[in-house]
């Protein structure tokens, strides 16, 4: 189950993930983007903490529509609307349900991962953090609760495999198969997202 103040907890923690490993994002996308990930990231995820621990919320609903609102408003580059879009995919799914179950969870996450799909024009096999959303969403749908759930394990070799891929799509698109052997930074983020939700959630 997930409470309104384990919905905060998850994004305090993914906040603090962001920063420490600010120069980090930063760095991959160095290499097949513009060097900016980690400075987009860092500075929506911390407008998002600014709110979380200023405002008073009824339902996680309400705290995934912050989450939401705030990445779309504050972050420039491509993550910010995609990762935006998936909280408020996430926030109508769960809308009215408080605390979130299991299965309620898993229709919100897969809806999160719909919305990136459809907001980005993309599916799997293209280099982007869909191809750690996608493996988490399945992780879920495979699984009955958090406890036996592998969704970290899933998210890590996800990211790591992206590294194989040929990006496709996004500004690593023009690297071609110059970006083969490198993670994608979006992944990485992802991966940290997921993160924090194990700590929380386990
Ligand atoms: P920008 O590319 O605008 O500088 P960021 O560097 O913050 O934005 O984010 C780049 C990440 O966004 C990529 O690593 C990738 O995971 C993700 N991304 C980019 N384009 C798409 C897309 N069309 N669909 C899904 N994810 C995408
Ligand atoms: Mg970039
Ligand atoms: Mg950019």
């Amino acid at each position: 189950e997930l409470r309104v103040e384990d919905a905060i907890q998850w994004f305090t923690k993914v906040n603090e993930k962001i920063q420490e490993n600010k120069d980090y994002l930063t760095s991959l996308d160095q290499v097949i983007g513009d060097s900016d990930h980690g400075i987009n990231m860092a500075r929506g995820f911390q407008e998002v903490e600014n709110k979380l621990s200023t405002q008073e919320y009824q339902e996680v609903a309400d705290v995934l529509k912050e989450v939401a609102m705030t990445l779309i408003s504050k972050v420039g580059g491509a993550s910010g609307p995609l990762f935006g879009t998936a909280f408020l995919k996430f926030s109508q799914a769960v809308k009215g349900i408080n605390p979130v179950d299991y299965t309620s969870f898993t229709s919100g996450i897969e809806e999160a991962l719909q919305g990136v799909m459809h907001r980005g024009k993309a599916t799997t096999g293209e280099k982007t953090m869909i191809d750690v959303w996608a493996p988490v969403v399945h992780s879920f749908q495979e699984a009955h609760d958090f406890e036996d759930n592998p969704f970290l394990k899933v998210a890590k070799q996800a990211m790591e495999d992206t590294k194989d891929i040929m990006a496709t799509k996004g500004r690593a698109a023009y690297f071609k198969g110059k970006s083969i052997g490198y993670i994608d930074p979006g992944a990485a983020s992802t991966y940290l997202i997921f993160e924090a939700l194990e700590e929380v959630i386990k």
